[in-house]
């Protein structure tokens, strides 16, 4: 259990109205912690939001170890607050950590953590369909030195963004552009830490799909560039054949906590789930057979992102009807509705905040 110390802000910013989009806005207060080699975690606190002060020979500016985790909170139609998943995130933030050589947190300081500060602010949670409280913790190094090392000093910090619906009008299938140039990671690297290296690493292809027309980069595996890896900050799943596959986790892809979720719900649904190697090939003759009938990204933002296209070199691929596909609707509903409290929680994900 952590000792959190509340100091509450004097001077409660004005709640947004209109358009929340997502990112720009934060609460009233932010959670931090420190860690100091020889005493652990220590100084678990809630502030009123402010900035931060650092050295420029803070370590994180210049080999970038850090981490960070994304998960939401939402207000039921009862006026209920719940997260979805949290230990999940917390079990991920550890298994980051390992790979980018920063201490652990005990998976229950940082499920406490985060309750904390989404109790605190829960009058910002929006409540419009489709909008959340979007939870961002993040640790970075803050040792004061140049030397490539890791640090001894970590700050633990948790923010809290209200966000709008990923959708304005119904859930639109986006095109997605398979990059065959760059890739994003490979076995042995950093692909499965949700750490700021891999989305520095991704943003030169993101920028070329954009210039392209194309909403998200598809990632290819860095060995063959043949093999199917995950979308920009999603995971990705196709209907072939009335089967539901996905690649597998392989070392270089982020395991969603959305992908665990869906892949539970179609077992449960009593649909064939296979995660196995998914080359493009196998994509183009799908399509070229009719077979390849949903793809869809999953995520903690969108939810689930239907694709409606699919560009590899030459080839276009046109996926479905321009509208959302059956288990893609399906999928959404059931996943939404076990975080907003509409629908039972058969599986023991959803977490109240009082
Ligand atoms: C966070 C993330 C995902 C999705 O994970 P969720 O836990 O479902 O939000 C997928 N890919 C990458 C690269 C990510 O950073």
């Amino acid at each position: 259990m952590l000792d959190i110390k509340i100091t509450r802000t004097s001077a409660p910013k004005a709640k947004p109205t209109g358009k929340l989009g997502f990112g720009r806005i934060f609460t009233d207060h932010m959670f931090m912690m420190n860690y100091t080699e020889g005493i652990g975690w220590h100084d678990a606190r809630i502030e009123p939001y402010h900035k931060l002060e650092f050295a420029p020979s803070c370590m994180v500016f210049h080999y970038g170890q850090e981490m960070f985790e994304g998960l939401k909170a939402y207000k039921g139609e009862n006026g209920k607050c719940y997260l979805f998943r949290p230990d999940m995130n917390a079990k991920r933030t550890n298994a980051t950590n390992d790979r980018l050589c920063i201490p652990h947190i005990p998976e229950e300081d940082f499920v406490q953590a985060v309750k904390a500060v989404v109790s605190i602010d829960k009058d910002w949670i929006p409540t419009e369909p489709g909008t959340s409280l979007y939870v961002r913790p993040f640790i970075i190094a803050t040792d004061e030195y140049l030397g490539v090392a890791p640090s001894k000093e970590y700050l633990f910090i948790i923010i809290l963004s209200p966000s709008g619906a990923y959708y304005a009008s119904g859930l639109e299938p986006v095109g997605i552009w398979i990059e065959d140039e760059y890739v994003r990671a490979v076995k042995g690297g950093m692909g499965f830490a949700k750490t700021g290296g891999n989305y520095a690493a991704s943003l030169i292809a993101q920028v070329k799909a954009h210039d392209s027309g194309y909403a998200q980069v598809l990632w290819l595996d860095g060995v063959h560039r043949k093999y199917i890896e995950e979308v920009g900050s999603m995971n990705i799943f196709f209907k072939i054949d009335g089967k539901i596959v996905t690649p597998m986790l392989n070392g270089s892809i982020l395991p969603g906590i959305t992908r665990n979720s869906v892949i539970t719900l179609c077992k449960d649904w009593g649909y064939e789930v296979e995660e196995r190697l998914v080359s493009v090939d196998e994509l183009l003759e799908a399509q070229k057979n009719g077979k390849l009938e949903e793809v869809f990204g999953t995520g903690t933002a969108a939810v689930i992102s239907p694709v409606g296209k699919l560009r590899f070199m030459d080839d276009v691929m046109v996926i479905g009807d321009g509208s959302i596909g059956e288990v893609s609707q399906r999928l959404y509903d059931a996943v939404t509705g076990i975080q907003t409290g509409k629908v039972e929680d058969k599986f023991g994900w959803r977490f109240e905040v009082e």
